[in-house]
């Protein structure tokens, strides 16, 4: 397995095309705004090394009979799903960001189970993943399209999707976008797969295949996040880590047939969204809570250095915000305890409880951010620069406006995962991220069983006998 600087420097052997503010950027692994999105995923390599954590971060994985990172292992043991979620929260919590690893993770397990009845392509699947394990490489799990008029179909606006233009012997080639691409930039692969379930008419909008991140005719553009110039100086927030998201442009990109996974298979690809959807909003029981983590804790500081934080109002408020907290990781557990073994042997999540857990996630850390501005005050943004503070002219004056160093960086901290280039992976990625909140009300309309709740509420009302509890006396 990789150690967290093995692999930043396996980053410098891609020929990566991206682009950062209307630049071709030259070293994006040495580029402000990229790096500290390197950092946090440098972070899953660490953990793997260390004592600490090496047993949550990894795993033996038997297709490659060797321990593999946990990020590029297969959920083959119900105890998989408990661990990452342990996992996720443990990451978001040390770097207060999203660490962009787990879209490849929860992709390789819904293809993994979505190819098992194909064998040939399971067959193709294994091999490619087989390699990613031994070289514990990092994958950009690329689903979102842009999507166009959502009111039109697919077929009919062919250019707002990614799709195949092209079937040749050897393979195919593949055009158009991918869009909310997290970590893109600092993956080894991308493992493209459809987002959304495809009706017939529509396979050649249904393809599911690997490609290298700096294969020929793929781009990438960095998304902007709001205060990202501020990455690597004073004002940053977040001090060492950062997400991103970046679009992947793929003009007429070729791939190979061995690393053509699902090509217009409507059924198979409609499983691998379904089982990817229920991975992934379980996964926002661990690593949102941990970001949580550490906004409640920059509160609490900034509380502490006010001296106001035994004020029971405070209390009050601090307990609240770890009330929601917990509330969406015990949501996440339990979608991840109560798993069933799928026929290819990939233990999946209860579907009701991975998207209440996702649904949570759209909702309470919007409260919590509130209460944590509330508790911070106006000074989370309006404060000055530390530059003006650190600055002799000012030093002496502004003294007072900061306060102590920690109250300042706190509610830089603050500003950041409220509002600045923090909120991006936290706070829009909570409502949008595995799916906007009404993709969940979707699902769970559908998976939940409305004729049995009726049925016990008729016998209750006296409306139709017991059978369930039979006589009792
Ligand atoms: Fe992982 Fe969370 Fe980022 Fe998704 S949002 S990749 S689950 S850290
Ligand atoms: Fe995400």
């Amino acid at each position: 397995m990789r150690t967290a600087a093995e692999y930043i420097e396996s980053l410098r052997a891609r020929r990566l095309e991206l682009w950062v503010d209307g630049e071709r950027c030259a070293s994006p692994v040495d580029h402000p705004k990229v790096r500290p999105a390197i950092h946090a995923i440098a972070a899953t390599y660490a953990l793997a090394h260390d004592p600490r954590w090496r047993e949550l971060a990894t795993a033996r994985s038997a297709l490659i009979d060797a321990p593999v990172n946990r990020f590029c292992h297969l959920f083959v043991e119900p105890d998989d799903l408990v661990k990452k979620i342990s996992l996720q929260r443990v990451l978001g919590r040390l770097t207060g960001t999203c660490f962009q690893r787990c879209v490849g993770m929860d992709g390789l397990n819904a293809l993994y189970l979505a190819t098992h009845a194909r064998p040939e392509a399971h067959a193709r699947f294994t091999a490619w993943l087989a390699g990613v394990q031994r070289a514990d490489d990092v994958l950009n799990g690329a689903m979102t399209d842009p999507k166009g008029d959502r009111s039109r179909r697919p077929s009919e606006q062919p250019e707002a999707y990614l799709r195949v233009v092209e079937r040749r012997a050897d393979g195919v080639v593949i055009r158009g976008a991918k869009v909310h691409q997290t970590g893109a930039a600092n993956a080894h692969h991308i493992l493209v797969m459809p987002g959304q379930a495809l009706r017939p008419g529509e396979e050649d909008f249904a393809i599911a295949c690997a490609l290298p991140a700096d294969a020929d005719g793929v781009r990438m553009v960095l998304g902007r996040q709001p205060s990202d110039d501020r990455r690597g100086g004073p004002d940053a927030g977040n001090a060492r880590f950062g997400g991103q998201e970046c679009v992947v442009l793929f003009d007429d990109v070729f791939v190979p047939r061995e690393r053509v996974f699902l090509d217009g298979d409507l059924a198979a690809c409609a499983e691998l969204v379904e089982a990817f959807a229920g991975f992934h909003r379980a996964s926002y029981g661990g690593c949102k809570p941990g970001n949580l983590d550490v906004l409640i804790g920059a509160a609490d500081l900034v509380t502490r250095e006010h001296g106001v934080r035994r004020a029971s109002h405070v209390r009050d408020k601090l307990v609240e915000m770890a009330h929601l907290t917990e509330t969406i990781h015990g949501v996440g557990l339990a979608a991840s305890e109560k798993s069933a073994q799928h026929p290819s042997g990939i233990w999946q999540v209860d579907p009701v409880l991975a998207n209440v857990c996702k649904h949570n996630v759209t909702r309470l850390p919007y409260e919590i951010v509130r209460l944590a501005e509330d508790l911070a005050g106006g000074a989370m943004a309006t404060l000055p620069s530390l530059a003006e503070r650190d600055h002799p002219a000012l030093a002496v004056g502004l003294a007072p406006v900061f306060g102590s160093e920690a109250r300042a960086k706190a509610l830089r901290l603050l500003e950041s995962m409220a509002y600045g280039a923090g909120s991006v992976p936290f706070r829009i990625e909570c409502m949008h991220g595995a799916g906007s909140p009404q993709a969940q009300r979707i699902l769970l309309e559908r998976a939940i069983d409305w004729d049995d709740k009726v049925a016990r509420a008729r016998v209750l009302a006296g409306l139709d006998p017991d059978d369930a509890l039979g006589e009792l006396s």
